[in-house]
């Protein structure tokens, strides 16, 4: 039993206030075949909307099996929808691309049924309505009455208690209008159907019952619920859901209370197969899907390699600073050290070498400064160094830009004309000693020989 008691609806828009439904109070039986008639605009479709949990009442209450909606959370709405409710539309609202079959079986896999049961039921229902030759098709390869019956097969699968139509044969013309009220007459044998129409022919030749409304109001009812009558007793406080009368043999068969849910798997594949219907639109999402991803690469590796060139710019420029070891070396640190440490002013680097004197002795120092000095005069054995280096070219690669052998060996290079007397080239004995020298450590990084000839890195 379905109730609704003084709904009120208002759509705002701007400044302009439409009242849909005004104060409408109408009770339904469990079952029956309610027309509800009136002109266009008269909120017949808000009503409809309303009844089947679509839209929201501004105020007043809807009452299902004797229980108030008011406490309904949004869950109990969509369990409401799903297990007890079934639409049918005037544009009858199929999914193109997708079989009947899979149109009426929709309907079930909201509400969780396995796919066998599903399919065996969807078969069923679309028997029911005389379309078992045509399951394979697609809706566009159906006429408007044989679209409209396989969105009554899809209302029905679920089993509903109550099926909502909005000018159901709207779209259609007579002779397929009628064949849709039939099957509409028949489900509404056991059922509670209501169904929205502006032809009052249909409604007079079908419905058992015709509330007429107007302006949002209800203007007449044909056959409203008298006191006395037994439905009436679930709206006393006492009668509650399970009381409620529902029709013989499809009370508990199911679980109406189920929540619609739906598996994993299911859901998987029915995102797969909406993907696949479009593959256009599919490949564009992936290709400018892509497109981001691609130019975050490239922006990332545009600017790895430009830290990897500033890396290397500043490591080859460091090579004008090159480590230079030489045959013989000489430390000049050292050397400094001795004047400061004979003179005990810090004895901070001479202390440990340079000049000893024992306390209170009247000894003269000695200073050995030049013995010292070539003391400290180092060579290294770079025969070795060399062979070294060149047995592990690979790991000195590593840590060095060039390495320049300087064997100290000057070309002597004279004009072969002699007319002039004998000169000598390189070493030149005037101005390029000190060109040489300068461009030499320029370009090589090293003190070059003051030759105009130097040695290849
Ligand atoms: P019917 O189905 O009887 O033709 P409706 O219930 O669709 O009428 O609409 C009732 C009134 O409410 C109309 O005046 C309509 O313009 C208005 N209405 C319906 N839906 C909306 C909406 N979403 N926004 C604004 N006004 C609406
Ligand atoms: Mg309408």
């Amino acid at each position: 039993m379905l109730q609704l008691k003084n709904i009120r609806k208002a759509y705002k828009t701007d400044d302009f206030t439409q009242v849909a439904l005004d104060d409408v109070s109408v009770t339904f039986r469990d079952s029956e075949f309610v027309a509800i008639l009136g002109p266009s605009g008269s909120g017949k479709t808000t009503m409809l909307n309303i009844l089947g949990g679509l839209d929201h009442a501004d105020s007043g209450e809807i009452v299902i099996n004797g229980v108030s909606t008011r406490d309904y959370s949004s869950k109990d709405w969509d369990t409401y929808r799903n297990h007890r409710v079934g639409f049918v539309f005037q544009s009858y609202n199929l999914i193109p691309h997708q079989t009947v079959l899979s149109n009426v079986e929709l309907a079930l896999t909201l509400a969780g049924v396995g796919r066998a049961e599903r399919r065996r039921r969807a078969t069923e229902a679309l028997a029911a309505v005389g379309l078992a030759n045509h399951v394979r098709k697609r809706p566009a390869q159906l006429s408007g009455g044989q679209m409209q019956r396989v969105a009554i097969a899809r209302a029905l699968v679920n089993d509903p208690d109550i099926v909502l139509a909005d000018e159901p044969t709207g779209a259609l013309d007579t002779d397929t209008g009628i064949q849709v009220m039939n099957i509409l007459r028949d489900v509404a044998r056991d059922r509670l159907v209501v169904m929205v129409t502006h032809n009052p022919e249909l409604a007079e030749r079908y419905a058992t019952r015709i509330v007429r409304v107007r302006d949002g109001r209800i203007v007449d009812d044909s056959d409203p619920i008298r006191a006395d009558e037994p439905v009436a007793a679930s709206l006393s406080p006492a009668g509650d859901a399970a009381q409620a009368p529902l029709p013989a043999g499809r009370t508990g068969e199911k679980d109406k209370g189920g929540r619609a849910s739906m598996g994993f798997l299911t859901a998987l594949s029915l995102s797969f197969n909406n993907l696949m219907t479009k593959k256009g639109r599919t490949f564009m999402t992936a290709f400018a899907g892509s497109i981001g991803i691609i130019g975050i690469a490239a922006i990332l590796a545009l600017s790895n390699g430009v830290n990897h060139y500033i890396a290397r710019t500043e490591e080859g420029a460091l090579s004008s600073y090159p480590l230079t070891i030489t045959k013989s070396s000489f430390d000049f640190s050292k050397l400094m050290g001795y004047g400061m440490g004979d003179s005990g002013l810090g004895g901070t680097t001479g202390a440990r070498s340079g000049a000893k004197r024992a306390k209170g002795s009247d000894d003269i120092p000695q200073r050995a400064i030049v013995t010292d000095m070539f003391a400290q005069v180092k060579s290294n054995d770079l025969g070795s160094f060399k062979t070294y280096l060149d047995a592990h070219r690979k790991k000195v690669g590593r840590y060095a830009n060039a390495v320049e052998y300087d064997y100290d060996v000057t070309p002597q290079i004279y004009m072969a004309d002699t007319s002039k007397g004998v000169t000598r080239l390189n070493p030149s004995s005037v101005a390029s000693t000190l060109q040489g020298g300068v461009m030499g450590s320029a370009l090589t990084g090293k003190s070059s020989s003051s030759g105009t000839f130097t040695q290849l890195v």
